[in-house]
């Protein structure tokens, strides 16, 4: 139980915010403040300050969902930096988007600092590639002062050159380092950087020495690291979470059990979590790798030869070079024959195993596959054992500088061989049957003409992954967003993320009007499953149901459909149009708000990516026209795995996982339409299944309570 003194501090401190903030207290704000209270006071600590695991697994997490105008970052913060505190525990507050991480740092903290009586420290933590690396700086600077290039030809297929103009940015950002006008991290550069001009100068964890560097002291990304100890609050994203929660929790971040997460966006932590257990490599490509290692290991051996033990693993690391390419060349036909089922068919861009279940032909190349790449990962692994131990050698031989320029090529062989080892090792183990099963695909690539093989494996679902490296050794959570509920409940979250059944699940009601919207199922609206049919009657009335005068987003669920459309729409219309392709998001609404700005209509036309966080308030969108239902694209690997596996369990995989999805993006869709409580405006569904179908009436009551004005 909280103490009523740190009950009234957060008491206090929404008061004073709202009063020095000259705002009103929401219901659904104070709702969210209780909820979160309520689960992070019930947190029990034994002796040791952890959490203890009471009778009642999971009671330490809320899963709230909280509509947009809540005002939900204050309602997690002000209770999370209290309690965080009063427990000793460090608040972890991590998001999707590099947008709302800025807002948080940038808005919210320091306003809460300002406003409120609440006194806390915080920092925000991003992942080491978007760090400069000093030494990296230093080498391709003195190699193009020097003339030579010897690291840099080592990595030829995977690094791009420095040009003359690259060497003027370099050398810039060495000046400014130096005047201290500069902290090393990319996103405070005066300009946007190219990655491919960033790229040669950052890092990662298998090419950084760590404290063994000679720039250690001057490292703008262990600097950035080291302040994190110190601080209350860390802001990161679910990215770095998961990162550190892979390498065993505590290893970039502080450990989960000092830690009470938050994490914004939630909805997005399921698919992140899925990406970052997933696996894949390019068969080709990875064979002309290994032959590219193995010619450039002489040039290296020049430079390191003597240091420690190296030249005891580097004999031996020719075989292993020749063994992984042999068995890649020897599979590629089989994995090619496979494919060739699939190259005619516009359809399917990929060939799934079904069930996840790979052939015997492919099974005992994949273990032996495995098996050589992890010869070959720990001879690497050895060798860069043995220079870092030769670092710290005063009796060394090889010069330290050379050492620290050859590492980091040592290190990204070692890194690519680990994770090609991870892929065939997630092909060579066969998925226990009572388990989950794996997705495994092959997609062909093509590379000029040729066609290459990449090798995939993803896990199905993340739920399993997140329950044991996160809610089980967490010391609590909250789990936020404004689209939790799919059809009503939290089913179809608590099967991807894994949270506990005894979670606080709760949704706080929206401050929103909803009845300042219509929703309207015109008549012209056909059923959406007839492509062509649909593309026409779409053609025909779009014209009449755009405003010319307003500013509208018209979300399309096919690129095919939208282009189609677009190239067939009146010069009239088509003149107002934005589409989606011809320029970077972020510049196509800009582009729109300006029109709208000056008195212009503007319309938008775009896929998924605009049907969420698209914030588009007041006369910058009066009209969202939604095409079609968002039903999945049924091409999609990791679904159609996770579909078959529903149907195995006697489950029904379009009304379990197809018809919750589309629900879900049904309501982020029309999200896009009310932003402030003064909005107003009309939501056009394109598509009659909503009317006619059994889950269409599922949908259509699991949306806001808009006015529907349904045309039959
Ligand atoms: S410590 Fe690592 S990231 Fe920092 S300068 Fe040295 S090698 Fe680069």
């Amino acid at each position: 139980m909280l103490p009523d003194l740190v009950k009234k501090q957060i008491q206090s401190a929404y008061s004073k915010f709202l009063e020095n903030k000259n705002l009103k207290p929401r219901f659904g704000q104070k709702m969210m403040i209780a909820e979160i209270a309520k689960t992070f006071g019930s947190i029990e600590l034994d002796e040791e300050n952890v959490r203890e695991i009471s009778g009642k697994p999971g009671n330490h997490i809320c899963v709230v969902e909280a509509g947009t105008g809540t005002g939900k970052t204050i309602a997690y913060l002000l209770p999370a930096l209290a309690i965080a505190k009063y427990m000793g525990k460090k608040l972890v507050v991590s998001t999707a988007t590099v947008a709302l991480q800025e807002q948080i740092v940038s808005k919210d903290l320091p306003e809460l600092l300002r406003h409120s009586d609440l006194s806390f420290t915080f920092s925000l933590a991003k992942g080491r590639g978007r760090y400069l690396c000093l030494s990296k700086l230093d080498n391709v600077l003195a190699e193009y002062e020097s003339g030579l290039n010897p690291t840099r030809a080592l990595y030829e297929d995977e690094m791009p050159s420095v040009t003359a103009q690259g060497v003027k940015l370099y050398q810039s950002m060495m000046d400014a380092l130096a005047s201290n006008k500069w902290s090393g991290e990319r996103d405070t550069w005066p300009q946007a950087l190219e990655q491919d001009e960033w790229q040669i100068i950052t890092t990662d964890h298998r090419q950084c020495t760590g404290r063994r560097c000679s720039n250690v002291s001057s490292c703008s990304f262990f600097k950035a690291r080291d302040s994190l100890h110190s601080v209350d609050c860390i802001v990161t994203n679910h990215d770095l979470v998961l990162a550190d929660l892979a390498l065993g929790g505590g290893a970039i971040l502080p450990d989960p059990k000092d830690t009470l997460y938050i994490f914004d966006e939630g909805h997005h932590l399921p698919q992140k979590a899925l990406s970052h257990f997933a696996h894949h490599s390019r068969v080709t490509s990875t064979s002309k790798w290994l032959d590219q290692c193995n010619k450039s290991l002489g040039a290296i051996l020049g430079h390191i030869s003597g240091a420690g033990n190296v030249d005891r693993y580097a004999e031996q690391l020719p075989a292993a070079f020749i063994d992984c390419k042999q068995q890649l060349d020897q599979l590629y036909p089989l994995l090619e024959s496979l494919v060739q089922t699939i190259l005619l068919d516009d359809r399917q861009s990929n060939y799934r195993f079904k069930n996840g279940v790979i052939p015997q032909s492919l099974l005992l190349p994949a273990v032996e596959l495995q098996r050589s790449f992890d010869r070959l990962t720990d001879l690497l692994s050895k060798m860069c054992n043995e220079l870092t131990e030769a670092m710290e050698d005063p009796h060394c031989p090889v010069p330290k500088i050379d050492l620290e320029n050859n590492y980091p090529v040592i290190g990204t062989w070692q890194s690519r061989a680990e994770a090609i080892r991870e892929l065939w090792a997630s092909y060579a183990v066969p998925d226990v049957a009572s388990s989950v099963p794996k997705a495994r695909w092959l997609t062909p690539v093509d590379t000029s003409g040729n066609i290459d093989i990449e090798v995939c494996s993803s896990p199905i679902l993340a739920s399993k992954t997140l329950e044991y490296s996160l809610w089980e050794k967490c010391c609590g959570a909250v789990i936020t967003s404004a689209t939790l509920t799919a059809l009503g409940n939290f089913q179809r979250f608590q099967m991807r993320a894994g949270t506990p059944d005894n979670a606080n699940y709760q949704v706080v009601p929206s401050p929103f009007n909803f009845a300042q919207a219509t929703l309207e199922i015109p008549a012209f609206a056909v059923d959406a499953s007839n492509a062509d049919v649909h593309t026409i009657s779409l053609i025909d009335h779009l014209p009449k149901l755009l405003d010319k005068k307003e500013g509208s987003l018209v979300l399309f669920s096919s690129r095919r459909q939208m282009q189609e459309v677009y190239d067939e729409m009146p010069d009239t219309i088509r003149d107002l149009i934005l589409i989606q392709g011809d320029s970077s998001k972020q510049e196509m609404l800009t582009q729109h708000k300006r029109k709208i700005d000056d008195g212009e209509g503007s319309i938008l036309f775009g896929l998924a990516s605009f049907a969420e966080g698209v914030d588009l308030p007041g006369d910058y969108c009066r009209h969202v026209i939604i095409a079609k239902l968002p039903f999945a694209v049924p091409d999609d690997p990791i679904e159609s795995a996770l579909s078959e596996w529903v149907e195995s369990r006697g489950g029904n995989p379009f009304m379990d996982i197809t018809v919750p999805d589309a629900s879900l993006k049904l309501v982020q869709a029309c999200g896009r339409l009310l932003r402030t409580e003064t909005d107003t405006g009309k939501i056009s569904l394109l598509d009659r299944r909503i009317l006619t179908k059994r889950y269409g009436k599922a949908i259509l009551n699991s949306l806001p309570p808009f006015t529907h004005v349904v045309h039959k």
